[in-house]
């Protein structure tokens, strides 16, 4: 299964760390890369950085054209949950989604907002999902979403090639650094 993530409504001015905390939650709860509608090299840069020390090949694409990206993802037979508080509850839709991301070559789009989402995004989802119905983060929704999805597979993600490897420890911290 191929998940990317969908980041609309980005302001450079103001949303600079929770993108780049939806880039590094999507690549490290399984998903392959990060759209944004928006044009910001930082975010971008920031991630690179990240995914050279820790392994992967996590994308990150700038300034996309949303509404071409969702209509590509579509005609390829991708499927597209956009979360919402708006949607239904991520319980009683979950079990669908799961099915569908056990078809072969399963492609999910997973859209999150940052401001007011179009209402166009409503209509082109497959899914509306809330992950409850209370107003909070895309990065609360997104983390849930990807282990909803997965069933807690993605927390056990080998990234074998990094240059840092924490060992995992009940006390105390440990990191190995590979050449
Ligand atoms: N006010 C914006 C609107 O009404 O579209 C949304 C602002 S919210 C902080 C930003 C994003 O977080 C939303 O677009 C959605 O993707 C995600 N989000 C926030 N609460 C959510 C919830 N309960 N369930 C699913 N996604 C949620």
């Amino acid at each position: 299964m191929e998940i990317v993530v969908l980041r609309l409504g980005h302001r450079p001015e103001r949303d600079k760390r929770i993108t780049t905390h939806v880039g590094l939650v999507a690549r490290a709860l399984g998903a392959k890369g990060m759209l944004l509608a928006s044009e910001d090299k930082g975010v971008e840069i920031r991630i690179k950085e990240v995914t050279k020390r820790w392994d992967g090949d996590f994308f990150v694409q700038t300034g996309v054209k949303w509404r071409e990206e969702l209509k590509k993802w579509k005609q390829t037979r991708g499927k597209v949950c956009h979360l919402t508080m708006y949607g239904e509850n991520i319980l009683d839709v979950i079990d669908e989604i799961r099915e569908e991301a056990k078809r072969e070559k399963a492609r999910i789009m997973v859209v999150v907002g940052a401001e007011k989402v179009p209402y166009d995004v409503f209509e082109v989802a497959d899914w509306n999902i809330a992950v409850t119905s209370q107003p909070h983060s895309e990065i609360a929704a997104l983390a849930l979403f990807l282990d909803y999805l997965q069933q807690g597979k993605e927390l056990k993600t080998k990234f074998e090639h990094a240059k840092l490897e924490i060992v995992p420890r009940r006390r105390g911290k440990e990191v190995r650094i590979r050449e």
